[in-house]
């Protein structure tokens, strides 16, 4: 009997022989969880944090914060959670929380660097993040980290604010799990040493593409030139999956190219065993997946990264994709 989309949602995603594939889901905001269940998510793979910065004048107190992150925590019933520490700047603006007015935003004191020169607003986050981590699996996701000093700095920040909480009794998930989004050239091409550093790499493909090409994802005029396809960005992809496979630590995908279908053969044949997306694309990423033959996956990863254009790869990806569909 034919199964809809939301029958398929308790089924495995697994391919024709055997590989297991973790899909998780997106969220902004704490509501979302649900829907991520719903589609069967094996988890939350990006809670992007900054929404609860967007919403209000004031920055949220670190209570506010412990209630959102420990309803999330709750509401995924044991599934993981991976929360990513702010992420404002350049395309998620703060009118409140922002410095001065930049040339180029999306090069300027956004994310990681944004937390790093503003220590009372990380670490207060840091501290309602560290409490909700003893009320599940909670991993913590740093954004745009794209120097090992940047890395370094962030994780002696969690050290101290862990201390400082043990320190007052209050209970925390002991061997935290601290993963970065590789976001930026800079970090996929370091991606060995970062790999060597931290517990997983979480590939965000929306700024990865901008910075590689210089394309700025929210310029219209510039739109066509933004492309996922582009063999540049096929190679950063490869070389951050062996980096991380190479030491053993997972490696997902949790920009949007991880949700399309166009890309999924792609990324599994490179090894790519983690797609955390929106909770709507997850059933029909969980349908191609299988019916995904890995060896013909790996074919398809191989062939791509031998092409020379943007619109070769396209047109190799939709010509894989089309019997699946
Ligand atoms: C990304 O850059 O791919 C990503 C997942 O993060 P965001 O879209 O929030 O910048
Ligand atoms: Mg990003």
């Amino acid at each position: 009997r034919y199964r809809t989309l939301s029958e398929e949602a308790g089924l495995p995603a697994v391919t024709l022989d055997g590989a297991e594939v973790g899909l998780w889901g997106n969220i902004e905001f704490v509501d979302e969880a649900a829907a991520c269940l719903k589609w069967g998510a094996a988890g939350v793979g990006l809670y992007r944090t900054e929404f609860l910065y967007l919403r209000s004048i004031a920055p949220p107190t670190e209570e506010e914060q412990f209630e959102a992150y420990a309803e999330a925590v709750r509401s995924l019933q044991g599934r993981p959670i991976v929360i990513r520490t702010l992420d404002l700047g350049a395309d998620k603006l703060s009118p409140h929380l922002g410095g001065g007015v930049e040339a180029n935003p999306a090069l300027g004191l956004r994310s990681l660097r944004f937390s790093l020169r503003r220590p009372e607003l990380f670490r207060t986050q840091l501290r309602a993040l560290l409490r909700a981590s003893a009320l599940g699996d909670v991993r913590v996701l740093l954004p745009l980290v794209t120097t090992l000093d940047e890395l370094r700095r962030a994780r002696a920040v969690l050290g101290e604010v862990a201390a400082e909480l043990r320190a007052e009794g209050r209970p925390l998930r002991e061997a935290l799990p601290v993963g970065i989004m590789v976001e930026v050239p800079a970090s996929a091409l370091m991606a060995d040493r970062f790999a060597k550093e931290v517990d997983f790499f979480s590939i965000g493909t929306n700024d990865l593409i901008q910075y590689t090409l210089a394309v700025d994802r929210t310029n219209e005029t510039v739109a066509d030139l933004y492309s996922a396809a582009d063999p540049a960005v096929l190679r950063l992809i490869a070389r951050v999956v062996e980096a991380a496979a190479a030491r053993g630590i997972p490696c997902g995908v949790c920009g949007s190219m991880g949700g399309e279908l166009l890309y999924t053969t792609f990324l599994l044949g490179l090894g790519v065993r983690e797609l955390s997306m929106p909770p709507h694309q997850l059933p029909e990423v969980r349908r191609l997946i299988r019916g995904v033959r890995l060896d013909r996956a790996r074919e398809v990863a191989a062939e791509a990264l031998r092409l020379d254009t943007a619109g070769e790869v396209v047109a190799l990806l939709e010509s894989a994709l089309l019997p699946m569909i």
